[in-house]
């Protein structure tokens, strides 16, 4: 192996499909020391399955403190570490980025391999044409909370990317019909990589009847993915600040100077439209 050591290696592992993993991750795995693992009895078998047989540490979101002195304790002695969780790339919704910011304080590498993760291979299939993407992960399970969080989400021009397990599924994408407008486009990403997976897009207003439709859609995990706000018409946005400007008081021509100036729209036709209103 050409990697340097010793470096804690942050190595994904697939979500399901156990093709879906890189040669050079399979080349690390075989050759550290040490696995650190979120779930120890978990992993085994899938190592034991990619010829790996190091040894194994436990790393989970309750210990992530002691594991990572365990695991400079190990880089000490010059041993390499591989970081791996049950599915995906460690660190996204899942432990590691504590152990990793231990890791890197204490002067030793990090180094990433790219691998399977879900939200990245559902976004490469849904067919959003946004430039740009938000990754939330899971919102908040109680219905205040995830209500508050969305609403801090709804102008965004960006696509927006959810990650959701089987029993909440239907109250998310019920509380994303109430908070964002019903034709923004759902895509509901199931089961990726394994035998049910299925990547279906519609309206968000059309979801929860689909979803409900047939229980087997419901089950497995899923990502969820929301195309962004559409962009609000300059023209629009100009006649509804041109209305508050006039409601408060301000001349036509103050009024649309600044609803130009706030919002784009073209000033002669604001102009015109104002003194139509005030006619
Ligand atoms: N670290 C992982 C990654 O890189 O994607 C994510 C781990 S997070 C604890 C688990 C969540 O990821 C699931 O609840 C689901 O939202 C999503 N997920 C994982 N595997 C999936 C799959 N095969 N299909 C769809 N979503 C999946």
């Amino acid at each position: 192996m050409t990697e340097e050591f010793p470096a804690l290696y942050v190595v994904p592992t697939p979500l399901g499909h156990l093709g879906d993993i890189s040669q050079r991750a399979i080349e690390v795995l075989r050759q550290v020391p040490w696995v650190a693992a979120e779930d120890t009895r978990h992993s085994a078998p899938l190592l034991r399955h990619y010829g790996c047989n190091a040894r194994l540490l436990a790393a989970h979101q309750h210990n992530e403190e002691g594991a990572a002195q365990q695991v400079i304790g190990r880089l000490a002695l010059g041993e390499s570490v591989a970081l791996v969780v049950d599915a995906g790339t460690p660190a996204v919704s899942d432990p590691g980025a504590r152990l990793v910011a231990r890791v890197r304080a204490a002067g030793y590498r990090v180094i990433p391999l790219p691998g399977p993760c879900a939200a990245i291979a559902a976004l490469s299939a849904a067919g959003l044409s946004e430039a740009h993407f938000l990754f939330y992960g899971f919102l908040p399970a109680k219905a205040g909370q995830r209500a508050e969080a969305l609403s801090e989400l709804t102008h965004l021009p960006y696509a927006l990317i959810f990650y959701e397990a089987p029993h909440r599924i239907v109250d998310t994408v019920a509380a994303l019909a109430v908070a964002f407008q019903p034709t923004r486009t759902l895509v509901l990403a199931r089961e990726l990589t394994k035998l049910f997976e299925s990547v279906h897009a519609c309206a968000l207003g059309a979801a929860n009847d689909w979803l409900l439709a047939d229980a087997n859609r419901q089950r497995g995990e899923f990502v969820l993915l929301l195309s962004g706000a559409p962009p609000v018409s300059n023209d629009l946005e100009g006649e509804r600040v041109l209305r508050l400007l006039l409601d408060d008081g301000l001349s036509v021509s103050q009024a649309s100077r600044l609803a130009h100036a706030i919002t784009g729209a073209g000033k002669h036709a604001l102009y015109q439209l104002a003194l139509r209103w005030q006619a």
